[in-house]
């Protein structure tokens, strides 16, 4: 049994997914050969309640040159951030500003504060996505956000008033590294804002699909709080948000430093009931994945009986954890349409499944598409009208699987 990246204790075991590959590494044919697999394994620490894998991959192996996310493809999520960027500027800036953001992908929020001439600076790894956010006008650096090098950008361009990550924080396993740059480089009343998928969240609804390689922790307030005190911090907020079917956002400043709000006393409060803080929790959410496992490929095994054409929407980094623990490759799914570029034409990790442009999927309309972009399922429902036109109907299987009527 391994120990807790966090506080260092012994890790007790909740599920094992199997060997997966790299859950964002669609890939071409001539490729198929040379695609590395890796145990996936989630762990409790029952010391300080974070939940993590217990087998990392070599980050290299996920972000770099061929890494596929360019967050602002989606729409609904630059939104999400402009409203996130401005919120941030009204509550938390002083009057000599500086915002430094981690993971800063395509510059997805920066550009908000770019617009604003405002003083950030985006660290982002994947040396293709941050060349997308430097033809943007935005600064950004492209190395990993470590003690080291928030040592660098201090020297460089002072204390920040608020360093930010949305979906990052929990790809970082070297977290408390993170965590101690955080504290070099925050001004004394700086706060720390981050966004992750939450594991109440994860629990509840047997969101499984949120567990993959890059998510090395699935945050809860008891967690991050505890990882926050290691570090002089506390959790002085905790906002949760409705993306990605379920995220928190966390915010931390000195302890001390600045009120705490009731909502964290609360959320806390909650979460002792829900279990989070309780292996058996976990044991109970390992049993619900595979009794969703076994209902997802009842209901497609009936489906292709009954001569139906299946169709995946989305091809998402969820996805790969789905279709590969599941076992469900091209025999079930003819294609996934999606609308990034960079996917099409390739290949689902793992299970091989062809990945087409969204037209496919318009221009020959199955009579089911399993639904894997499904946090963004409200609206993607609502728009597919000339689908449900047509007689077809959405497969799900957050929650529980069954088919939209
Ligand atoms: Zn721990």
């Amino acid at each position: 049994m391994c120990n807790c990246l966090v506080c260092g204790n012994k890790v007790e075991h909740v599920i094992s997914f199997g060997d997966m590959p790299i859950a964002n590494g669609f890939l071409p044919e001539d490729m198929f050969e040379k695609e590395k697999f890796y145990p996936l394994d989630v762990g409790f620490c029952p010391t300080c309640s974070m939940v993590q894998l217990t087998k990392l991959v070599d980050k290299e192996d996920m972000f770099n040159e061929n890494y596929a996310y360019f967050a602002s493809t989606s729409r609904r999520m630059v939104e999400h951030f402009k409203k996130f960027a401005y919120w941030v500027m009204e509550t938390y800036l002083s009057e000599d500003p500086f915002v430094v953001e981690i993971g800063s992908n395509d510059g997805i929020m920066l550009q908000n504060y770019a617009k604003e001439n405002i003083k950030h600076v985006g660290v982002e790894p994947s040396e293709n996505v941050a060349q997308a956010a430097r033809e943007k006008g935005i600064n950004t650096l492209s190395c990993f956000f470590d003690k080291e090098n928030a040592q660098k950008i201090k020297a460089e361009y002072g204390e920040a008033d608020v360093i930010a990550g949305t979906n990052v924080m929990c790809h970082l396993p070297y977290i408390r590294s993170v965590f101690d740059g955080v504290t070099s480089l925050l001004k004394p009343q700086g706060v720390l804002i981050f966004e992750d998928p939450y594991v109440g969240d994860i629990v509840r609804r047997t969101s499984y699909d949120q567990i993959y390689d890059e998510h090395a922790f699935y945050f809860s307030v008891s967690s991050v709080s505890y990882l926050a005190g290691m570090h002089g911090l506390e959790v002085i907020d905790a906002l949760p948000q409705n993306v990605h079917g379920g995220s928190m956002r966390y915010i931390l400043a000195r302890k001390g430093a600045r009120d705490v709000s009731d909502r964290v006393r609360e959320i806390m409060a909650n979460e002792e009931k829900q279990g989070l803080k309780q292996l058996s929790t976990y044991q109970a959410f390992a049993a619900n994945v595979a009794q969703n496992k076994e209902d997802l490929l009842t209901l497609l095994k009936r489906l292709k009986a009954e001569g139906k054409r299946i169709v995946g929407y989305g091809a998402t980094s969820k996805s790969t954890t789905v279709l590969n623990y599941c076992g469900i490759g091209p025999e079930y799914i003819e294609f996934i349409s999606d609308t990034t570029p960079i996917k099409q034409g390739k290949y689902t990790p793992g299970m091989h499944i062809p990945v087409k442009p969204y037209e496919a999927f318009v221009s020959d309309y199955p009579e089911y598409a399993l639904l894997f972009a499904w946090n963004h399922g409200e609206e993607i429902i609502a728009n597919e009208t000339a689908f449900k036109d047509a007689g077809g109907k959405f497969i799900l299987y957050v929650d529980q699987v069954r088919v939209d009527e």
